[in-house]
């Protein structure tokens, strides 16, 4: 929460109210053409490279539907928990924007590809369903581009890179009660989309962006307030701030006296503030009406099933197989399941070690520990599935202690050679063997007459002192329950 303005509720008035907070998310299709046209839409191109007739609305250029996007679409749309509707329909959606060409964005209406899902979602507080009204295809726009040229303040540029891309829309109903739910609500959603394959929902590259529609109402009111919608937020973070932001808002109006009118609101990032950007438009506005040049989306029962039985395994039944197979904490489960490449490879980690809680904690511990000081992505680490199963077996087998093995990591993390290379070339397997450590031991009981003596008076806790000292001789390498057996041996035979 950015500091406290004027015109901001305070935390005691802000809780004699109820947010209610509805998402609609809009999530790009993982094609490699565009929705209605051949041309590509890979991010970062440069401007205008990715265009087609279609896509600049040139006179007479017609559109015809990119099959791949509707199958990815369906398959979202069962992740989701939706009815797939047998008929759907493609209307336009009219309205003037520099970066929409043709004057009309397609888009789908009153017959929406997916109706009545829902996902279940669990925050720190509690866990509960929220449904799905529906989602719909549709395509996106261009993008207008205000800074980054030399005539920046006078001009603005259009890049239609974008338009065409193919998009699903996924509108939530305004079950959540809180900017925590929301977070969890768009965790759950992006994992289960990336799972079924629909998108990589990466947010920097603008494949996952969320409006947030808000409202208050006094506790135990029994109707909605009036909402604003927070346009195109792109991180988790800022739908968390602009959620409360505009919660602390519209508590201090109506606290005031006031009225909050329903409005499009923009997110201020750098000062974590949202401002009315225009009164909201009904959709009668738009115009809407049938798409004359795409025939209705018939998807038929036979696809639908194929469908259904491709779809990868999402991250609800992952979670409870993670549970069952792995017998890991529920916790657990959730953090491996975070995306496909961290299940993946902690899966194939766990085959390695032979010790899949083992596995589980040096995923969570050392390596996404490593992985995020080093800025890298689980499918970017210098350190294999197998070789880090390969290192928690040496734990496992005793040549290495946990100690250790953290030095040996670190080394395997900075060079990427394997666990066994390192111990080998630094020597610096664990020391079980009594006969190696005999020597060692008599040594430092010789050299430490006081402390035997002190021992032997009873003071037991000395017993500390000559263990620190046989792992200091041997640079931490020996095993510290061996070394500990041996000196009482020693010490009371
Ligand atoms: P529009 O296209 O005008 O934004 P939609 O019906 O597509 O309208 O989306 C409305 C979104 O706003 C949905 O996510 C819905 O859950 C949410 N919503 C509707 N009424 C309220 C309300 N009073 N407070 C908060 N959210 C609301
Ligand atoms: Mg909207």
């Amino acid at each position: 929460m950015p500091a406290l303005e004027a015109g901001l509720a305070d935390p005691a008035t802000i809780a004699m109210y109820e947010p209610v907070i509805g998402l609609e998310v809009h999530i790009q299709l993982k094609t490699r053409t565009k929705i209605f046209s051949h041309s590509t839409h890979r991010f970062g191109q440069s401007p205008n490279s990715q265009t087609d007739p279609v896509v600049l609305g040139l006179p007479g250029a017609l559109p015809v539907l990119n099959q791949e996007a509707v199958s990815l679409a369906i398959g979202a749309s069962l992740a989701i928990n939706c009815r797939v509707n047998g008929f759907s329909r493609f209307a336009r959606k009219n309205y003037f924007y520099p970066d929409l060409p043709k004057g009309y964005q397609i888009s789908q209406y009153d017959q929406p590809l997916a109706e009545h899902g829902w996902l279940d979602i669990r925050w720190e507080e509690g866990s509960k369903r929220v449904g799905i009204t529906r989602l719909h295809m549709e395509e996106d726009a261009g993008k207008t581009v205000h800074d980054g040229y030399s005539d920046s303040p006078r001009y603005s540029y259009v890049d239609l890179n974008r338009a065409g891309a193919p998009l699903c829309e996924i509108v939530s109903e305004p079950d959540m009660r809180s900017a925590d739910e929301a977070v969890a609500y768009l965790n759950e959603l992006k994992q289960v989309i990336q799972f079924s394959g629909a998108s990589d929902c990466d947010m920097e590259k603008g494949q996952l962006r969320c409006d947030a529609n808000i409202s208050v109402r006094r506790l135990g009111d029994p109707e909605f307030g009036t909402r604003s919608e927070i346009k195109n937020l792109n991180s988790f973070r800022f739908v968390k701030q602009a959620i409360q932001y505009e919660i602390a808002r519209q508590v201090a109006v109506l606290e005031s006296g006031g009225t909050v009118f329903q409005e499009t609101r923009l997110f201020n990032t750098a000062r974590g503030t949202t401002t009315s950007m225009r009164g909201k438009e009904d959709s009668h506005d738009y115009r809407y009406f049938p798409e004359p040049d795409l025939p209705p989306l018939v998807v038929t029962a036979d696809r639908l099933a194929s469908i259904r039985e491709e779809l990868p395994e999402l991250p609800p039944a992952m979670r409870a197989r993670f549970l069952e197979q792995y017998r890991i904490s529920e916790y657990d489960a959730r953090v491996l399941t975070s995306s496909v490449e961290t299940a993946r490879y902690f899966e194939q980690a766990a085959k390695s070690a032979g010790n899949s809680k083992a596995a589980a904690n040096w995923v969570q511990g050392e390596l996404m520990g490593a992985l995020n000081a080093a800025g890298k992505n689980i499918e970017e680490s210098p350190v294999s599935a197998d070789a880090l199963g390969g290192l928690v077996a040496l734990v496992e087998q005793g040549t290495l202690s946990g100690k250790l093995a953290k030095q040996v990591f670190a080394k395997m993390f900075a060079t990427g050679k394997s666990a066994k290379e390192i111990v080998k070339a630094e020597g610096l397997r664990q020391i079980s063997d009594a006969g190696e450590l005999d020597g060692i031991i008599g040594k430092i009981l010789d050299s430490s007459p006081k402390q035997v003596a002190q021992y032997k008076g009873g003071k037991k806790g000395v017993l500390g002192y000559f263990v620190g000292q046989v792992m200091r001789a041997t640079r931490g390498q020996a095993n510290p329950r061996v070394a500990n057996q041996m000196l009482r041996k020693a010490l009371d035979g």
